[in-house]
C-alpha cells in the first residue's frame, strides 16, 4: 500500500485538496480528526491532559474545552511542548489504526493528511510527499476571511508555523494554490496521476 503524504501551512488548502482525494476514490485519514478523539473525554490523551492542566480545562460536561486550552499552549511554548509530548503517542497510533484498516480493506493508495507531517517526523512513513503551497499574501486573505480573524492574529498564527517555504523545499510534489479553485483541480489532476504511477527508487525511500 502506497501512504502519500499531504500537508501544508495554516489555511493553506490541505482541507481542499483531502477532499479532492476523496471525491477521487482515495481514501484519507485526518490526522486532525484523529487528534480530537484521542482527547476525548475519559480517553487516555483526556487523563494525561487533565493531570498535567487541571481541571480548569475541563467544560462542565467533562470534556476538554478545546479554544481554552489551545490558547494556554498558544501563548506559552513550554506548555505547548508539553502538549504534543503528552498527545504525541496517542495520535501516533491511532494514526497507525487507521492507515492497518484501510490496508486491511485492500486499498492501495491512501492518503495521510497531516500539518504537521514534517514536524512530527511522519514524512518517513509517506511516499510521495504533497505541500499545498499558496504565496503568503493569498494565505493571509484566506486565513482572515475564513476564520474572521484579524490580520494581526492571522499572522501570528501564520508564524507560530514552520515556515511553508521549508516545507516546500521537502516535498516530493508542490500544489501551488495561490489561484483559483479551477487552478487548484487542475494541479491536483497532475498530482494524482503522479500518485498513482509507480515509484521511483528515490521515491521508494533511498533518498531518506
Ligand atoms: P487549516 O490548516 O487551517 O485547516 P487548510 O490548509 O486545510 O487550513 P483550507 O481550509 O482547505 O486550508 O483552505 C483555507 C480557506 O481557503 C478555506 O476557506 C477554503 O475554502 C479557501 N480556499 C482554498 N483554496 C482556495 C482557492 N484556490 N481559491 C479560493 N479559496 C480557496
Amino acid at each position: 500500500m502506497r501512504i502519500v503524504g499531504l500537508t501544508g501551512g495554516i489555511g493553506s488548502g490541505k482541507s481542499t485538496v483531502s477532499n479532492l482525494f476523496k471525491a477521487n476514490g482515495i481514501p484519507v485519514v485526518d490526522a486532525d480528526v484523529v487528534a480530537r478523539n484521542v482527547l476525548k473525554k475519559g480517553t487516555g490523551g483526556w487523563r494525561k491532559v487533565v493531570a498535567a492542566f487541571g481541571n480548569e480545562i475541563l467544560l462542565p460536561s467533562g470534556e476538554v474545552d478545546r479554544p481554552k486550552l489551545g490558547q494556554i499552549v498558544f501563548n506559552d511554548p513550554d506548555k505547548r511542548q508539553l502538549l504534543n509530548r503528552l498527545l504525541a503517542p496517542y495520535i501516533s497510533s491511532g494514526i497507525l489504526l487507521e492507515v492497518l484498516k484501510l490496508w486491511m480493506k485492500g486499498c492501495k493508495v491512501i492518503v495521510l493528511d497531516v500539518p504537521l507531517l514534517f514536524e512530527a517526523k511522519m514524512d518517513r512513513w509517506t511516499t510521495p510527499i504533497i505541500v499545498v503551497w499558496v504565496d503568503p499574501k493569498t494565505q493571509l486573505e484566506r486565513l482572515m476571511s475564513r476564520d474572521g480573524t484579524t490580520a494581526e492574529e492571522a499572522n501570528s498564527r501564520i508564524n507560530a508555523q514552520m515556515p511553508l517555504d521549508l516545507k516546500k523545499t521537502k516535498a516530493d510534489i508542490v500544489i501551488d494554490n495561490s489561484g483559483s479553485l479551477d487552478d487548484l483541480n487542475e494541479s491536483f489532476r497532475e498530482a494524482l496521476v503522479r500518485v498513482k504511477k509507480p515509484l521511483t527508487w528515490t521515491e521508494f525511500g533511498l533518498s531518506r
